[in-house]
Formats: structure tokens, sequence, C-alpha cells
């Protein structure tokens, strides 16, 4: 089984790392911190390694500056970026033996067989859902569906000649969307306690890690640990022009630890709660963004080429974390605004690693 084989080599990944020193669990002695790791002696050289090379490649130039933000910042960043109340996950809860889940990873843990068979169960309702929201849903499979009776469809489901991919995103659809959502849930088993149907409506946790400044722990005092290091980099925009005298097109990079209180941490060190991003934001005027996006995306791709990474290997790995958007005018603006300035910033930002 292909499953089995990429979970045996990924068990040696973790038994090698730890023998060796690279990754230990973290407070192993008091039965392990879940998502949570150590770097051992030959982990850390490797890790400052890492981010020795990339800040060195990043910030020995004219145009990018480097900062060292503070992990906590004032509430109202998070707000202002739509963290609070946009960075969620939907989660459900087993009425009987009260597991948590978040509702894809639930998805992700039914069969081929019984995916098929639920979608099937639900497909009257979902054709509903499918017309009423197909406007909307334009990035979302069940648009698919427009083209199709649903004779078409559950015949195609009945063949078993529907892709899982497929039927997993309608079904991960019909978990987050009203009225659809109670159907789907009455038709899954828990993978825990193994009940059927007994799950709450999916609601959304909020992944950033709150505590308080100061010591009343009162909801005026609370803040976020910061879910990612960007924000510190547009809070910090203006102070770094200013002071470094940099006109645009200019890049701020940062290191730092970002924390996400994810509640399905995965593979090893690819999903934990605590982690470290390398990031860069190159901020260019509008209309230069096609020509810097290519000009940063050959500098990168080369930078992995030349310590190692595999050019095959890079098509599938590389455009995921090097992109590009739009939205710092829009965080910017809405950044100044809820801190009672006035300012209008047309710039375009690259983020980069
Ligand atoms: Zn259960």
């Amino acid at each position: 089984m292909a499953g089995n084989t990429k979970n045996d080599v990924m068990e040696k990944i973790v038994s090698l790392a730890k023998r060796k020193g690279f990754v230990f669990q973290s407070s192993e002695i008091y039965g392990g911190l879940n998502g949570c790791y150590d770097y051992g002696p030959l982990g850390v050289e490797l890790l400052r390694n890492i981010k020795e090379a990339w800040w060195k490649e990043m910030t020995l130039r004219e145009d990018v500056e480097g900062i060292d933000a503070s992990i906590l910042m004032h509430a109202k960043t998070w707000e202002a970026s739509g963290h609070v109340e946009n960075f969620t996950d939907p989660m459900v809860d087993c009425k009987k033996c009260k597991s948590r889940y978040r509702v894809d990873i639930l998805a992700e843990q039914i069969s081929k067989k019984n995916l098929g068979k639920i979608v099937k169960t639900i497909a009257p309702a979902l054709f509903e859902s499918g017309k009423e929201n197909s406007d909307t849903l334009s990035v979302i499979a069940i648009t698919d569906l427009k083209d199709k009776t649903i004779e078409q469809f559950t015949s195609e489901l009945d063949k078993k000649a529907v892709d899982e991919k497929y039927l997993l995103s309608v079904l991960n659809y019909a978990l987050v969307t009203p009225g659809l959502a109670t159907l789907t849930l009455t038709e899954i088993v828990c993978p825990n306690c193994g009940t059927k149907g007994e799950f709450t409506e999916a609601r959304q946790f909020n992944l950033m890690f709150k505590t308080f400044i100061g010591p009343l722990e009162e909801s005026s005092n609370t803040i976020f640990i910061r879910p990612e290091t960007a924000q510190g980099i547009y809070l910090n925009f203006l102070n770094v022009k200013e002071s470094a005298r940099q006109k645009l097109p200019f890049g701020i990079a940062q290191i730092g630890k970002a924390f996400r209180n994810e509640i399905n941490t995965k593979n090893f060190l690819f999903r934990t709660r605590e982690f470290e991003q390398m990031e860069m934001q190159f901020f260019v005027k509008p209309g230069d963004d096609e020509n810097w996006f290519d000009y940063w995306k050959g500098v990168r791709y080369n930078w992995f080429i030349k310590y190692g990474m595999k050019k095959e290997r890079m098509n599938s790995f590389f455009p995921i974390n090097l992109r590009i958007t739009q939205k710092l005018q829009l965080i910017l603006s809405m950044s100044f605004r809820s801190a009672g300035e006035k300012l209008k910033v047309f710039i375009t930002e690259l983020t980069l690693i």
C-alpha cells in the first residue's frame, strides 16, 4: 500500500533525526508536547546554517533591509489584518467521545467507498445548493455540477467514475454549507469511537494563541501571539523606509517565530504549532510587479539550486511559497486607518522565501 510506504519513510526519517541529534520531541520526558519539536546539537547547526545562508543572500544588497519585529503585537494589528475574524478552521466535535476534528481531516479519514456513498445520499441537497450558490462559488468544485443532471452524477458515482479528490472537495464544501452540513454529518462515522452521525455542527476556531498582557486577565488586555511574521514588516514599513532612506522598489526581510494553534498537527516538522518563517516582502510601484516577480523568481530559484535542490523536484516545490500578492494596498490602508492615520500607499508586495 502506497500510504503505508509513505508512513514508513516518515517514521524512518523521524527516528534517524532523533538518533543523530537533529530533532527531538518537545518535553519528551513528560510524554511529549504534540506538534512541538526541539532541535538537537546537529539540528541547531543545520538550522542556523540555513538561516544564515538565506539572510546573507536576501539582505546583503542595497535594496533590501532587515528587521526583527516583536512576537507580541498590538491586538489591533490582527483585527486590521482580518486574522481575528477570518483566521479560522471549521471544526466539529463527536458528541459521544468529545473528539474534535477539523472538517477536512474528518473527510480525509473516510474510505473512498463510503465517500461515494455519502455523496450519493446528499446529492439531491447538493444539487439544490449548487444552483443557489453557483455564482459565488466559482472556485469550488461543486460548480462542475451545473453541467450535469443529478441522474448523470449518481450514475457516475455508481460506476465509481468520480475522482476521489473531487469527492473530497465536494464533501468539504457540504460540511461547511448551512443546510447541507447537518445532513452530511449524519452520514459520517467518528474515527475514534465509531459512532455514526453524532457530531456538532461545524464551528469556526481561531488559530491564533491568545494571552494577556500585564497582570490582569481581562479582555481589554488580550493580545495574540503572532501567527505570521509579515505583519511586523507591514507595520514597520514607513519606519524602515524613512530610517534607511529607501525608495521604491525595496524589500524588508525578517526571520522569526510564528505560532498557530493547529488542531491537527501532522507530518513531523511540516505542520507544527510553533515554527520559524524566513520572509522577505518586496514593495514595488503598481505596474512593475510582473517584471520584479520574474526577477525574484529567478533569483530564488537559483538559490535553491545552488544549495543542492534537484531541478526536477523544484517544479512541485517551488510555486508554493513564491507568490505575488496585490493585497498590500489593502493591508496597509487598513493598518493605517485603524492607527488613525490618513495614508494611502500604492504599492505591490511580493512575498518571497
Ligand atoms: Zn466519537
